[in-house]
């Protein structure tokens, strides 16, 4: 098993596969964003390399994000080449819905029905403005269509004061009549230019308290272990509405979870500024074994929270969260 000196155990692996993107979404990369070589980023059969060293040693959970994972060159072949691994569980994938209707069919079949659409307005003018990109038709669509699918779906949504406060109660309302999972993120400092607010004025309690108003009629719903989310239920509705405390960050104690960028960087922690290149290390031609280690020694000094992990940074935040997947 994965354990850190905290006891968790770690059994989830956030795998960046590209850091390139169709959309320029503001609270995530600037405009004039540069990106990494090809020579740069993880081969697939590094990936594979890594996950099937890491599944038998506890990682039971894959998530593929990036960038927009699926805008990488035959990234099927990785999903076919990680569907085959025994004792993963579970493939998750994040996307922007842009190019994910063409993949569907097939990812469904090799059993990735983990889904998490990112869309944070569902008004074409606001999409836009966030976004940068005229690509509203197409999520809508992957929306609609992923609503009618056997699939766990759930919506990503960050909260943005003055962009898209508007479209809070308008999401909530997608699970009205349809199981879905809605879920709101506060905004983190992760935008590729070092912004960021002194208070955020958006923060989970101030989003919960936006929708009880127009729905005072509601409940906490009880959250599966190593949530990140805050799960609720209107009364009657079929879907649920959850807040992610990304930056008040009050879910980091039962924390289950590794990252690997899109370089391969190993991070234990979301805020930790690693230089752990796994990439590096393999390229170096060190055996499973050693790999395997490097992993667990640094798992094993995972920060307790996002705020002992902030500490030790020698600077602020300016990383794009395209490069770290989320
Ligand atoms: N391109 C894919 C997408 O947008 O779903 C996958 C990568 S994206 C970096 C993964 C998730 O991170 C998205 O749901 C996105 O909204 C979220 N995200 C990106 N930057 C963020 C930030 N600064 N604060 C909070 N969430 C952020
Ligand atoms: Fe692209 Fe996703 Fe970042 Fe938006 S959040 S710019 S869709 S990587």
């Amino acid at each position: 098993m994965l354990i850190d000196r905290h006891n968790r155990i770690i059994d989830y692996l956030r795998l960046s596969v590209t850091d390139k993107c169709n959309l320029r979404c503001s609270y995530c990369m600037p405009e004039d964003m540069s990106f990494l070589s090809r020579a740069e980023l993880l081969t697939y059969e590094e990936m594979f390399r890594i996950v099937s060293l890491l599944v038998p040693a506890g990682i039971s959970k894959l998530r593929i994000t990036g960038g927009e994972p699926l805008l990488r060159k035959d990234i099927m072949q990785l999903f076919r080449s990680l569907s085959g691994i025994s004792g993963l569980k579970k493939i998750a994938l994040t996307t922007n819905g842009t190019h994910t209707l063409r993949y569907l069919d097939e990812l469904m079949e090799l059993g990735v029905r983990s889904i998490n659409l990112s869309i944070d307005s569902l008004d074409q003018e606001r999409f836009f403005a966030i976004s940068k990109r005229d690509l509203f038709q197409p999520v809508i669509a992957c929306l609609q269509e992923m609503m009618t699918r056997d699939l766990d779906l759930r919506l990503n949504c960050v909260v943005m004061k003055d962009q898209n406060i508007d479209d809070i109660i308008p999401m909530v309302e997608l699970g009205q009549d349809t199981a879905i999972a809605v879920r709101f993120i506060e905004e983190m400092p992760f935008n590729g230019h070092g912004g960021y607010y002194e208070k955020l004025e958006w923060d989970h309690q101030r989003i919960l308290t936006h929708i009880t108003a127009r729905y005072p009629d509601f409940q906490k719903l009880p959250d599966p272990p190593n949530s990140t989310s805050l799960n609720y239920q209107v009364t009657g509705f079929k879907g649920t509405f959850g807040i992610i405390p990304a930056y008040t960050r009050s879910f980091c104690g039962s924390c289950n979870r590794i990252r690997l960028t899109a370089p391969g960087i190993l991070k234990t922690c979301l805020y930790q500024q690693s230089q752990l290149s796994i990439r590096d290390i393999m390229r170096s031609g060190v055996s499973d074994e050693e790999l395997l280690q490097t992993f667990q020694h640094a798992i094993s000094n995972k920060a307790l929270n996002g705020f002992e992990a902030e500490k030790a940074n020698p600077t602020h935040i300016s990383e794009s969260m395209s490069l770290i997947g989320g």
